[in-house]
């Protein structure tokens, strides 16, 4: 089955494709040329949506299934921002740098080496018959440094709860055991296998 993924982001891109193996995966923007897709929900799971339903129009293919992954992260010293701003935390052009170093100095101005997070991620089915969401969360905390090379956005300042290194530092197959998204994408399989 065909699944064309409604995201250019390339970390993004790279784990749901490993994750979906069984799948043949495809980004839209292998189909059709990339258009701005304005994401103005203040839930994960609404974002979502929009991004698999415009994704799904704009391929006006009955046979195709898109699924659009919303994420973030949660932190509780900031009252759980940046949230659903996660990727624009840093500003409308912020690259996954800016905001890492951004939510670092947020912590350093709340006088903490450390605080409670946790990563969110909504992904959405629009196929011809179906509209479903799944969420997956991965808890731990953010550290007031960036470490390691691995993952991608705030990876580097993330401890996941029962480790010391943070996701940059810990394997790529660590990631796959426990993150927000490889729970998301465990539930969607089993939504897909009845689509
Ligand atoms: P979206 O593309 O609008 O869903 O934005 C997701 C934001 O959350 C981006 O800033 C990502 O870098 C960040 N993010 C989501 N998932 C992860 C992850 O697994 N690791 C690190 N950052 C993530």
């Amino acid at each position: 089955m065909k699944l064309v993924l409604a995201t250019s982001n390339k970390g993004k891109l790279r784990e749901i494709t490993e994750l979906c193996n069984e799948y043949e995966v495809v980004p839209y923007t292998d189909l059709i040329e990339a258009f701005e897709i304005i994401e103005d929900a203040d839930t994960f799971k609404e974002n979502a949506l929009i991004k698999a339903r415009a994704v799904y129009q704009a391929l006006d293919n009955e046979n195709v299934i898109v699924l659009a992954d919303d994420s973030g992260i949660s932190v509780e010293v900031l009252n759980g921002a940046p949230g659903v701003y996660s990727a624009r935390y840093g500003g409308t052009n912020a690259t996954d740098k800016d905001n890492l170093y951004k939510l670092i100095d947020a912590l350093k101005a709340k006088g903490v080496k450390s605080s409670p997070a946790y990563y969110t991620a909504a992904i959405a089915i629009v196929s011809k018959n179906a509209e479903r969401t799944v969420h997956g969360w991965m808890h731990g905390d953010v550290i007031d440094e960036a470490r390691g090379e691995g993952g991608f956005g705030y990876d580097p300042m993330f401890v996941p709860a029962g480790y010391k290194q943070t996701v940059a530092e810990l394997s790529s197959k660590i990631k796959k055991n426990l993150s927000h998204r490889s729970q998301a994408l465990g539930l969607a399989k089993k939504i897909l296998k009845t689509l």
